[in-house]
């Protein structure tokens, strides 16, 4: 049974090779590590291997987690990567560095008006709906141009690039080579894409963070 720490050294070679043979000139990209559903014994093997950056998709569940971990490891970097609500959002901010969920006028209003309180920075990425499809979150699409604008000019919002979730079935590829594109139209940087089943792909069309979790922990707990 290969260990965690092996699972971790396998999946950065190999972020490593997909970064090697892609024709753009791209920082290596960094592993976001999808702790959600998976156990703190987990996560601190994961820490005690050297990993850093973290991806939780409920606020609730990393609340419950993280603090502690954080106290052993204060250099962590926690990414929020689902759904967040404006009723969670002060706990959001306090908790987690990077916000990658950024999806709709709303919470990019409230994020403005609770940013200058915040005694910790706070960056932000808009996640879009690249297939417009009706059950996923994200901004659409053809609506990212002008929200993009609008976060960054009006709100003057930390953002520092794009995040998506392409649909289940289908090549990933259109997806992400949208949302590169879209990134580069604003002079956006970041750009966090490519899961376990795909992140090779993601790399090959820019992606500068990948979001792998069970590729790395294994099944997790379903919600
Ligand atoms: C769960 C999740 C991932 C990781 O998915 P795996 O297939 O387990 O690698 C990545 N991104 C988001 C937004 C997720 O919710």
């Amino acid at each position: 049974m290969p260990t965690l720490r092996d699972n971790l050294a396998s999946l950065c070679k190999s972020i490593k090779y997909a970064h090697e043979n892609s024709i753009l000139s791209q920082t290596l990209p960094l592993l976001t590590a999808v702790s959600k559903g998976q156990d703190s014994a987990k996560i601190r093997a994961c820490l005690e291997a050297g990993q850093r950056i973290f991806g939780e998709n409920r606020v609730q569940e990393a609340v419950e987690k993280w603090p502690s971990l954080k106290q052993s490891y204060p250099d962590v970097e926690l990414r929020l990567i689902g759904p967040l609500q404006t009723n969670k959002l002060k706990e959001a901010a306090n908790l987690f560095d990077v916000i990658e969920t950024l999806d709709r006028a709303k919470l990019a209003v409230a994020l403005a008006d609770i940013m200058p309180r915040l005694h910790k920075p706070l960056r932000c990425l808009i996640q879009v709906n690249t297939g417009n499809e009706p059950q996923k979150a994200g901004i659409a699409a053809q609506e990212a141009g002008d929200f993009i604008r609008y976060c960054l000019g009006e709100l003057r919002l930390p953002i520092d690039g794009l995040m998506c979730m392409p649909p289940a079935v289908g090549n990933p590829a259109q997806h992400f080579a949208l949302l590169r594109e879209l990134a580069a139209r604003h002079g956006l940087n970041t750009l966090s894409m490519g899961m376990s089943g795909d992140y090779e792909t993601a790399i090959r069309f820019g992606a500068t963070h990948v979001r792998v979790g069970t590729a790395l922990f294994g099944a997790r707990t379903p919600l």
